[in-house]
Parts: structure tokens; sequence; C-alpha cells
């Protein structure tokens, strides 16, 4: 196990700070069951993190959900984290922006803004959404790149239902002038992993894809920054999620509880804390569930022997969770895994799912 003494601090704060949202989208990678609104910390209590976070030496905040705009504070979460010193950056659909409303946004000290796209055709957008939003969306982006310095990223999902039509998205998104273009892959997690059968690309489409995203990459060069983040379920090595556990990333969700990553709750025998009764430093250095996964103690071969371990670090703890139901095996996106079959295959029967999509609803974690 590395000591705690040798673990230095987060470079990244990640802050669902509500559950809420007005979209319904299909491959959601919230919760099933989620945070409700009177479970939320207080504007006070996201204030004084923020200021702990920049004295454990955090760098970047990210605003998320949900969606961050439902907060009616959201400007004062804002002007928390800029005062504090932190690079601010907002995850969001833009549903429930204005002109004024950014306008106030920006004037607090957003830095950043990540605006999520669903498909570059409007009633395909809306369908994956699960509400009418593509057309607002496109307003907005309009409003956003007016703002001078305000960074801009658009994020556009992908998956089996969309792939297809990754140029007319990647074009899309040209013409909305972002600095920078994200290509994300869903991740198989919360709804995501509820609609699995239905999103999961082929092998074919993501071949094609590869191709489609080259071109796009030359065409852009020195443009647009474009980035990929490629499924691993048809690669041969998993993706050091979320940097390692512990090591770079701390998630705090809209009730307070800390955690290493987004999806850690499904981990059955994992205590979150809570940034109500301890300083995030604590958090970070005692807190069970940081340690959990931390260094290499826990792991079992192949990893424990393989020079990969402080490269991917085992891969994601999650993934080996829900196809293996142990989360301390080899991630099984690794073809050194003795399960890795066992992915692949649900990769290659995805195609022949059902036809239902189950959009993300509310159902709320009960606090009484
Ligand atoms: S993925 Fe869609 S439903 Fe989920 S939080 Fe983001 S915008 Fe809302
Ligand atoms: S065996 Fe483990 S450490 Fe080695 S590449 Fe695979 S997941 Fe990474």
């Amino acid at each position: 196990m590395t000591s705690t003494q040798q673990i230095p601090g987060p470079l990244s704060l990640v802050c669902e700070v509500t559950h809420r949202c007005p979209l319904h989208c299909v491959y959601c990678s919230n919760p099933l069951v989620m945070q409700q609104a009177e479970a939320e910390l207080p504007t006070e209590a996201w204030t004084r993190v923020f200021t702990e976070a920049a004295q454990l030496g955090v760098a970047h905040l990210h605003l998320t959900g949900g969606e961050p705009l439902a907060r009616h504070d959201i400007a004062d979460l804002i002007r928390a984290g800029r005062n504090a010193g932190l690079y601010v950056n907002m995850i969001t659909s833009a549903i429930g922006l204005s002109e004024p409303r950014l306008a106030a946004l920006v004037e607090a000290g957003l830095d950043h803004i990540q605006l999520s796209l669903q498909d570059a055709d409007e009633v395909l957008a809306n369908r994956w959404a699960g509400a009418r939003t593509h057309a607002k969306k496109l307003e907005m982006a309009a409003l956003i790149k007016a703002q001078p310095h305000l960074a801009f990223t658009v994020n556009i999902v992908v998956h089996r239902q969309n792939l297809d039509r990754l140029e007319e998205m990647i074009a899309l998104a040209e013409s909305m002038g972002p600095e920078r273009m994200e290509i994300a892959h869903v991740q198989y997690y919360g709804w995501a992993l509820k609609n699995r059968d239905l999103l999961l690309p082929t092998r074919e489409q993501l071949e094609r894809s590869t191709k489609t995203l080259r071109e796009a990459q030359e065409r852009l060069a020195g443009r647009i920054h474009l980035q990929a983040v490629v499924p691993d379920y048809y690669a041969r090595y998993p993706k050091a999620c979320v940097g390692g556990w512990g090591r770079q990333l701390m998630l705090i969700d809209p009730a307070g509880r800390a955690m290493p990553c987004h999806s850690a709750s499904i981990i059955s025998g994992l205590a979150f804390d809570n940034v109500r009764d301890h300083d995030l430093a604590w958090l970070w250095h005692e807190s069970s569930a940081f340690h959990r996964f931390r260094g290499d103690d826990w792991m079992q071969e192949p990893c424990r022997s393989c020079e990969r371990k402080t490269v991917d670090f085992g891969g994601c703890r999650c993934q080996a969770m829900q196809v293996l139901d142990d989360a301390d095996a080899t991630d099984p996106a690794c073809h050194l895994s003795p399960h890795h079959e066992q992915l692949i295959k649900i990769a290659e029967a995805a195609p022949a799912g059902t036809n239902t999509l189950h959009y993300r609803t509310i159902e709320l974690l009960s606090h009484s």
C-alpha cells in the first residue's frame, strides 16, 4: 500500500451539485436512485468545500449534475469556486440557460463550459434526451460562443444508435465554434447500463467511426482540438479509470458524500464519508473508500505482477464489479483477464437486444 503521506492531493474536484435534470437521457450515468433536492448541500457547504479543495491542491472544479443550472444558486457556486482560486468548468445541457443568466455566470467567474450534444438530427437528438431540447441547445451554443472570455467544449455522446452519423455530428459541433470537441462513448453505468443492449456499438461501427475521427482530426487540426475516448470493450488494455483510484480525482455527490469515482456506489462494502462531517483533506487521506483500491495491495493476478499496473492501475473497479461481481478482479476489458471473453460476449451479443429504451426518471433516495 502506498503510504498516506506519499499521496499528493487530487487535481480535480467533480461536484454533482444536484441530481435534478429536465432531461431524461437514455445514457445517463447518474445512479438509478438519486438524491432528492432536500438532501442537497447548501451554498455555504459547497463554498467551504471549494476553499478546502484549493488548500488540498485541486486546480480544476467541475460543476455537474444532473443539470447544475437546476440550482438557483449556481452563480454563487461559480463565484465561490473562482474566489477559492479554482478554474471553474460547468458541464451542462444548457437547458435553463438564457442570455442574462449566462452573462451572470460569466461575471461570477465561469472559465469553461461543456455542452453536450445528443445527435445531428433534431428528432433523434430529442429521442435520446427524452425531451425536446435540441433546438434550444443550438440557440444557447450561439450565446456561449459570443462570450469572448469563456472557453467552450462541445461533448458529443456516441452510441450504437447515433455512431453512424458521427460525421454529421462533428460538422454540427464545428458550426458551434468551440475550441475543443470531445467524442465520448457512453459509459455503461446507471441508466446507460439499463440500455446497454441498445447502446453498445458494434465492432464494425467502431472501425468505421475511427476512420471518420482520424479524418476530422486532420481537417480540424490547429482550429479545434478533437479528443476521443474509445470504449474499452474492444480494446486490448483497459483505461486508467479516473486516473487511478484515489490518485487524481475526488467526486462529491449532491448530498455531500465523497467518492473516488461517480459510480463507486455500485461497489458493495464501500462506505462513503461526508463533507458535512469531515474536511476534504481528511476525506482524501483517511476515508476508507479512497484507500480501498489505492496502491497495489488489493490486486489479484495477473495485475499484481503486471508491468502495466502503474499505467492503468488494473482498470475500472466498477466494470469488474458489474461484469464479474468482484471489484478486486482485473478489469475484464483487459485481454490478459481470465474473464475477458465474458466482456467480448456481452459486446457481441448486444445487437440482438430488445427495443425498449429506459428513460432516466426520478427515483429519489429516501433520507427518512
Ligand atoms: S445525461 Fe442527460 S439526463 Fe443525465 S444528467 Fe446529463 S443531461 Fe441530465
Ligand atoms: S493485467 Fe491488470 S495491470 Fe496488466 S494490463 Fe491488464 S488490467 Fe492492466
